[in-house]
């Protein structure tokens, strides 16, 4: 399943709420940005690039946030070097994997959005009846794999909400009153920790 990103509690809700003050008046120098883009193999998106208004798109269209950076993370290890950024730089950091959250909590305003929606692989095993699926999948990227070997799991309705984040909150689909909820079916979620 989904791995899952979790803020360090250390230092609890002080530090969050001066990350928030600090990320607002974040002034990132090129330097800093050049320094995480030589680190990753994601794309790293700033306001006004290319591609940046797009990214800050999520299903709810009344949402308007802007986030500093937006990391187009392709894998594990830009996700682990994207926290390490946002930690050392005191400055918020949102999540987003299928974008369907109705708050919009994915994006965050003046802070580092973590965008996981591309890494959308996911692996069946149809003797174990296991599922791994990257952070990204939708529920329509997990059908299409898990229906080529007849298999289902419990999911949403929609088949473009992300598997995270619905997994987060659940998870109740079309199969749930026989099946139980999508964390019901979760055996594990690897969580880099900041
Ligand atoms: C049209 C529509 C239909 C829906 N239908 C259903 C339904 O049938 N059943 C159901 O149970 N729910 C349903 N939902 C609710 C949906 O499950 C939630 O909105 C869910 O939060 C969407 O997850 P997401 O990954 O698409 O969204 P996102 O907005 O990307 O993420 C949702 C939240 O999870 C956090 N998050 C995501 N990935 C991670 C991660 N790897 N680590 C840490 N935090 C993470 C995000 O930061 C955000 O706070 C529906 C929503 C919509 C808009």
């Amino acid at each position: 399943m989904p791995f899952f990103v979790a803020r360090s509690r250390r230092d609890g809700r002080t530090r969050i709420r001066d990350s928030v003050a600090r990320c607002i008046m974040a002034d990132l120098s090129s330097e800093l940005v050049n320094g995480l883009k030589s680190k990753l193999r994601g794309q790293v998106l700033q306001p006004g690039e290319a591609g940046y208004e797009e990214a800050r798109q999520v299903w709810n269209a009344m949402i308007d946030r802007r986030p500093a950076l937006i990391v187009k993370s392709a894998g594990t290890a830009d996700v682990i070097d994207t926290i390490v950024f946002a930690r050392d730089n005191g400055m918020l950091l949102s999540v987003r994997a299928g974008g369907h959250n109705i708050g919009g909590l994915a994006l965050c305003d003046g802070g580092v959005t973590l965008d996981l929606s591309g890494m959308k692989s996911v692996r069946i095993d149809p003797t174990a009846l296991r599922a791994y699926v990257e952070p990204g999948a939708t529920l329509g990227d997990f059908d299409h794999e898990a229906q080529a070997f007849g298999l289902a799991t419990p999911l949403g309705i929609n088949s473009t909400t992300g598997v995270a984040g619905l997994t987060l909150g659940g998870g109740f689909g079309w199969i749930s009153r026989k099946y139980g909820t999508t964390v019901d079916k979760t055996v594990s979620t690897p969580c880099p920790m900041s």
